[in-house]
């Protein structure tokens, strides 16, 4: 379990205010120029050697996607972007950062920029946050009221201007290239890769785009030191993690823990238990509504980083962990994920439009028993025709809960067929 000494979002639960004065009696701001003065390279090297990995879901390691920024302006500027369009479902972790613990990030914004070589950084904000972008814009005024942006941030010699900018509420937004088209002021559409957004990113530039989870562990990591960092959870996972736990537990709460923490111990000790007790317990999503379900067998033991998951064919994601217990209808919990994502499909590729539909409405005559049992085949077959086919990883992130409902429920799907075969046989149907 964490230690109290090593947590960094130490205002998580909003206990205090999350403006200049108190965020400064918890440590931010810190001679920030001081940092600033190691030079580019070294808080590269020093996020390099923390082995954080990028906050946002998949888990990229940060310092390597900052060194694909080109070392050298070809007379182009580079931009960050921090990515606050949190959309996916189960996940509220970067808006607390934002409502609590706002300087965190604006003072990871400089520093990161300042690794990068940008000047300017956007944070893009998911549009219903109307709360959250308040909050943060009061937040970036005061921090230039007080000289900490803007010519000469934080009298580092280093000029920065830091924008809030405001999505209009589409979850591909989220997706980094939708992003950049959305901030360009076109259609939220992801971009085909390459080129990738270090060369080729805001309006041709070079560009880097984080979440605010991980910006927001930046300032901390380069205080403390990558080794601190590093020495916090497992091997490759390292450091500490925001999880959102929600659904069918006595406690749902947000909750910042050691990375790799057992899943089980995380929804006891933080959330007190699954509603009725572990026994009770159906299966979870342990990470955004993107990943796999898991079953009670191996929630019982499951670790609670990348690898971990990954090892399980799940994935750590953006850790927004939804408890179910056996009260859930496990087929319409999993059709209700599929209408969403095909109602947030841009429509593009032709794999995840017509795929995210068509899974959809499978689940639904499945739920409602009104389907053959080949269609659990043909089924799984159209996830795997969507997975991997498409530009951008939505078609991917609505296959694998359909994937993980068959690999680990057939039974559920098979049973609620079998109630049909028996009602209409009753019926002489
Ligand atoms: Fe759009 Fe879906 Fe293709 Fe992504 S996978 S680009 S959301 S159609």
């Amino acid at each position: 379990m964490l230690r109290d000494k090593d947590r960094i979002f130490t205002n998580l639960s909003g206990t205090s205010s999350p403006f200049l004065k108190e965020a400064k009696d918890r440590g931010d701001w810190d001679n920030t120029k001081k940092i600033i003065a190691k030079g580019r390279e070294w808080i590269v090297q020093e996020v390099t050697n923390s082995c954080l990995r990028g906050r946002g879901g998949a888990g990229f390691p940060t310092g390597k996607k900052w060194s694909f920024m080109p070392k050298e302006s070809d007379g182009r500027p580079s931009y960050l972007i921090i990515n606050a369009d949190e959309s996916e479902p189960g996940t509220c972790k970067d808006r607390d950062i934002i409502r609590y613990e706002a300087h965190k990030l604006i003072e990871g914004a400089l520093l990161s920029a300042f690794a990068i070589g940008a000047h300017t950084a956007y944070i893009y904000i998911r549009g219903e946050f109307v709360r959250e972008a308040r909050i943060l814009q009061q937040a970036i005024d005061e921090a230039y009221n007080e000289g900490l942006l803007g010519k000469d941030a934080a009298k580092s010699g280093w000029d920065f201007d830091l924008y809030l900018h405001r999505g209009a509420g589409a979850y591909i937004c989220g997706e980094e290239t939708a992003l950049l088209e959305s901030l360009e002021g076109r259609k939220g559409m992801p971009r085909l890769k390459p080129p990738y957004p270090a060369l080729v990113g805001l309006y041709g530039c070079p560009t880097i785009i984080n979440n605010v989870e991980t910006i927001a562990v930046i300032p901390t990591i380069l205080r403390r030191g990558a080794a601190w960092f590093a020495g916090l959870g497992n091997q490759n996972n390292t450091g500490t993690k925001i999880f959102c736990i929600s659904g069918h537990v006595n406690h749902p709460c947000n909750v910042e823990e050691e990375m790799g923490i057992p899943l089980k111990e995380l929804i006891e000790k933080h959330a007190k238990g699954v509603s009725g007790g572990w026994n009770k317990l159906k299966a979870v999503i342990p990470g955004g509504s993107s990943v796999s379900l898991l079953p009670k067998d191996i929630c019982d033991t499951v670790l609670m980083d990348f690898d971990s998951l990954a090892e399980v064919q799940s994935g750590l994601g953006t850790a927004g962990v939804i408890v179910m217990d056996k009260s859930t209808d496990i087929i319409k919990a999993i059709a209700n994920l599929s209408r969403f994502y095909m109602h947030e499909s841009c429509g593009q590729c032709t794999p995840c439009r017509e795929g995210t539909g068509w899974m959809w409405r499978t689940l639904e005559r499945i739920a409602a028993g009104k389907a053959h049992y080949q269609d659990i085949d043909l089924l799984n077959a159209v996830t795997h025709q969507v997975e991997n086919h498409t530009i951008c990883a939505l078609g991917d992130a609505a296959a694998w809960p359909v994937q993980g409902l068959i690999r680990h429920f057939r039974k559920d799907l098979e049973e609620r067929l079998n109630i049909l075969d028996a009602t209409q046989l009753a019926a002489g149907g």
